[in-house]
């Protein structure tokens, strides 16, 4: 489904990504991990055309992305600060996916309450965003997200300010949903249970390369490198 191509992006002298060559098939689910400033978002952000590269090629289906709008990839992304709509409450946000879909009203408050329940926030629909804790807002972000069900779904640390128990319980929840749906998933995450819990294959970044991609089982069995050993925590 998704394809990259040798695609790198520069800021001055440093290369945020450095010839990278990716590929997601359609239904998996591929969480991409690294440290701070490996480059992950930056990925996210040139599939979803918010940025472009300095050189090679995204393609989506098999079509080169050069110049198609961020509203006509058919992609959702949930950014890692997820810039929620203040202005409007909690199901006005994620009813905003449906909306573009064209829905009917009823049908959308029915769908609005069945992704807040998903995302563990039932009969939230009436609350204004700002009183919601963080945590809350990014479960809104998650919904608003899944809403327009995108061919192609990408989250940047969709979980970052929950509490663990929530997180372990909606990343069960939410394998079994993309499973249901067929929804094809490119996650960013620091956390590498999260990653090995959630992905059919993860990807490990350092500093805008790809160090090891694979299974989860074959990136926990055999690192490719010291810097992946390091990172997957096998020294603490
Ligand atoms: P984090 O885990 O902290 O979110 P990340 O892996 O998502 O990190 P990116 O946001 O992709 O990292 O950034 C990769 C590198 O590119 C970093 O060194 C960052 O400082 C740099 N960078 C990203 N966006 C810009 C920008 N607009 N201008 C200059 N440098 C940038
Ligand atoms: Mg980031």
């Amino acid at each position: 489904l998704l394809r990259l191509e040798g695609v790198t992006v520069r800021f001055g002298a440093r290369a945020a990504l450095d010839s990278v060559d990716l590929e997601v098939a359609e239904h998996e689910i591929v969480c991409v991990l690294g440290p701070s400033g490996s480059g992950k978002s930056t990925l996210l952000r040139i599939v979803a055309g918010l940025q472009t590269a300095d050189a090679g090629r995204v393609l989506l289906a098999g079509a080169d992305q050069a110049g198609v709008p961020v509203h006509r990839r058919g992609v959702g992304l949930m950014f890692q600060d997820h810039q929620l709509f203040p202005q409007r409450d909690v199901g006005g946000n994620v009813a905003f996916g449906l909306r573009m879909h064209g829905s009917v009203r009823t049908e959308q408050s029915r769908r609005v309450d069945e992704l807040l329940e998903l995302v563990g926030l039932p009969a939230a629909q009436r609350r204004a965003v700002a009183s919601l804790s963080g945590g809350e807002q990014q479960r809104v972000a998650l919904a608003r997200a899944l809403a327009p069900e995108p061919r192609l779904l990408m989250l940047d640390e969709p979980l970052g300010q929950l509490d663990r128990g929530l997180r372990e319980r909606l990343v069960v929840e939410l394998r079994g949903l993309f499973g249901r749906l067929g929804t094809t998933v490119l996650a960013v995450t620091h956390d590498q249970g999260e990653a090995f819990a959630l992905a059919d294959r993860v990807v490990v970044m350092r500093d805008g390369r790809i160090a090891q991609a694979g299974t989860p089982l074959e990136v926990w069995e055999r690192p490719a490198s010291e810097f992946v050993a390091r990172f997957l925590g096998f020294d603490n």
